[in-house]
């Protein structure tokens, strides 16, 4: 970057590969920084570094978790009888705003062929083995086409072992993710959930 000191341009070129942050944006957070009190700017630099180190998955559910069991695995007052799936952890964190109070798997995506994403690439291994004393299995990956196939994969996988499996409802719209919905229809979406054959 022409008539910047060298160590701004680097700072800017690390801001442009943040996803969505084009160069003008980069350019304007760069000088922000430069501007910024020194306090925030710390604190803001020892974050990402803790994050990276601190952060890892849970050996259970797969969620981020900066200890061996996320908070919702040890957390004894949520109901062990259900496990919600979803894709993501992300998605951990919308359910969480609508009162649900069981446990989650998250699957790390959805079955994508095209993409070279079998099942072999899911956490479905540890959902196998997280299944005494679970009663139902609420798969809530999104209403696409591979969200799709992926929930009929799962509940061809669980039926035979006796455990309900539903389906969120489709309040949702089709090809929509979970992200873009509000918490009213996502909780109406879990208290309408539909068995799956
Ligand atoms: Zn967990």
């Amino acid at each position: 970057m022409k008539g910047f000191p060298p160590t701004l341009t680097r700072l800017i070129n690390a801001f442009s590969k943040f996803p969505g942050i084009g160069k003008k944006t980069a350019q304007r957070l760069g000088l922000h920084v430069l501007k910024a009190d020194i306090g925030l700017i710390t604190d803001f630099s020892e974050s990402l570094v803790e994050v990276k180190k601190n952060i890892s998955y849970c050996i259970e559910c797969n969620n981020f978790s900066e200890n061996e069991k996320c908070d919702i695995c040890i957390d004894e007052k949520r109901d062990r009888s259900i496990i919600c799936v979803v894709e993501a952890s992300t998605d951990i964190f919308l359910f969480e705003k609508t009162g649900y109070s069981g446990l989650y798997q998250v699957l790390g995506g959805v079955l994508s062929p095209l993409d070279g994403i079998g099942p072999g690439q899911l956490n479905l291994k540890s959902l196998m083995g997280r299944l005494e004393n679970v009663n139902e299995i609420i798969i809530a990956t999104n209403t696409s086409v591979e969200g799709d196939a992926t929930a009929l994969y799962i509940s061809r996988l669980i039926h035979p072992l006796g455990i309900k499996v539903s389906r969120l409802a489709r309040g949702i719209p089709i090809g929509g993710e979970l992200k873009y919905v509000d918490e009213a229809t996502l909780s109406k979406s879990i208290n309408e959930r539909v068995i799956m054959k």
